[in-house]
Order: structure tokens, then sequence, then C-alpha cells
């Protein structure tokens, strides 16, 4: 019975210590770009024109992430041949 009262004092420890420390935020794996402003949406940059646009209003590629479907293409035509 002595062991179940000792077991709650230091769950009850750790939940204090873990409740007194601001929870982070949690660290993606992806790094991203630390000149980025503080923005609601990710801002990415065309790789054929490097105008900035909206991670959802981009289109990914094999090069990168462009502006339009044309760069995408002339972009991905340029590496190829
Ligand atoms: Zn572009």
């Amino acid at each position: 019975m002595k062991y179940i009262l000792l077991l709650a004092v230091v769950l009850g420890t750790f939940w204090l210590l873990r409740s007194l420390r601001k929870p982070k935020l949690p660290r993606e794996p992806e790094a991203k770009p630390p000149a980025a402003p503080a923005s609601p949406e990710d801002m990415v940059s065309c790789a054929h024109c490097g105008v900035h646009l909206p991670r959802s209003e981009s289109l990914p590629g094999r090069g990168g992430v462009f502006c339009s479907e044309a760069h995408r293409s002339v972009f991905e035509n340029q590496r190829s041949g």
C-alpha cells in the first residue's frame, strides 16, 4: 500500500513538472527557411521565375514548386533537354 502512495506522489510530481514547463511547438522534420516571415501560410517561390506564392497555390514539380503549369513544363523541359 505504501508503494502505491509513493507511485502517486512520483506521478504527481512528474505531472506538476510537465505542466510547469511550457509546451514547445513540435519540431517538424522538414526544415523551413528562417527568412520566411510569420505568415498564416507557407510561402514558396517558383523555381523558374522566383515569384512568391502560397504553398497551396503552388504546383509541385520535379525541380521544386512552380507558380503555373507553364513554368513547370518550361523548367522540366530545360532540365531534360
Ligand atoms: Zn513562375
